[in-house]
């Protein structure tokens, strides 16, 4: 892939990753998105050079220039993530440019959207501990709406199959069935209206993959911040009753499905068999 375009698309990612910061942040705040970002402690308007993605963060080493209040990591985090994602989108579709240049246009900036909503909610889902309503159900609209225009990589107006329908309404059934046994304990009905989306985004064979990805991510992390956590036991940095919002984890493993085309041959795969 071309270095100069995989540095574009970074920085586009970033600068989208920045702006998708504000609206992490001022999201059911009653603030609108417009108007010029400042500091939340000082309230010092900020620069334009205080604007650049990461690089701001680094050169004033995560603190105002105002009051030197600390800056929160989530910003060049969530710009580094949405800069590396745009990366990835853009490598997902590249082959599509010399022959069909409107075409990757279109898929690109689908895909792009659906991945900036998925970063919004994780980011949200780890401030707050829950996925909103509003972001769960705008991705599963959007994925809703794609259903009827995508078919694979190509762009036709068509009434999607029964198993693409339906897949938005059996993949959360058991996680909704989960909630409603444990009383929400062991699992929020955000991750359930989540995964209404990954179906229709993803399909059956798709979903299923990404859903049992994201427990596997997240089985791996917890037992790495359980093995963080006994060597940082003192300093009381992770506990095991930690709650680990599962969102993010979604939301990283239906990306993953939709950059590397993941489906049930993928997990099949990885215990050794084919289907
Ligand atoms: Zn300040």
């Amino acid at each position: 892939m071309n270095t100069l375009i995989t540095i574009v698309m970074f920085l586009f990612g970033s600068v989208i990753g920045s702006f998708l910061n504000v609206v992490i942040l001022r999201y059911r705040t009653g603030r609108s998105v417009g108007g010029r970002s400042a500091c939340f402690s000082c309230d010092k308007k900020l620069s334009w050079y205080e604007l650049v993605p990461i690089a701001s963060f680094a050169t004033q080493r995560g603190k105002c220039t105002g009051c030197q209040a600390r800056i929160s990591w989530q910003y060049p985090i969530v710009e580094a993530i949405t800069g590396i994602l745009f990366v990835l989108l853009y490598a997902r579709f590249a082959y599509l440019l010399p022959t069909m240049p409107l075409l990757f246009g279109i898929l690109f900036a689908y895909y792009a959207f659906i991945a900036s909503v998925l970063v919004v909610l994780s980011a949200y889902d780890m401030r707050h501990k829950i996925l909103p309503d509003g972001l769960t159900m705008l991705f599963a609209g959007a994925a809703f709406v794609g259903m009827f225009f995508l078919k694979g990589d190509a762009l036709i107006l068509h009434v999607p199959g029964i198993w693409d329908l339906c897949a938005g309404i059996l993949l959360p059934a058991p996680f909704a069935l989960i909630w409603l046994i444990s009383k929400g304990k062991w699992m929020g009905l955000g991750d359930a209206k989540l995964m209404i989306g990954i179906g229709f985004l993803l399909g059956m064979s798709g979903g299923i993959t990404a859903v049992l990805l994201s427990f596997w991510i997240g089985a791996a992390f917890s037992i790495m911040l359980l093995i963080l956590g006994g060597f940082v036991k003192r300093g009381g940095v992770f506990s095991m009753k930690m709650a680990i919002p599962f969102g993010p984890f979604l939301a990283l493993s239906t990306l993953l499905a939709v950059i590397w085309q993941l489906d049930l041959g993928f997990i099949a795969q990885m215990f050794g068999g084919s289907f």
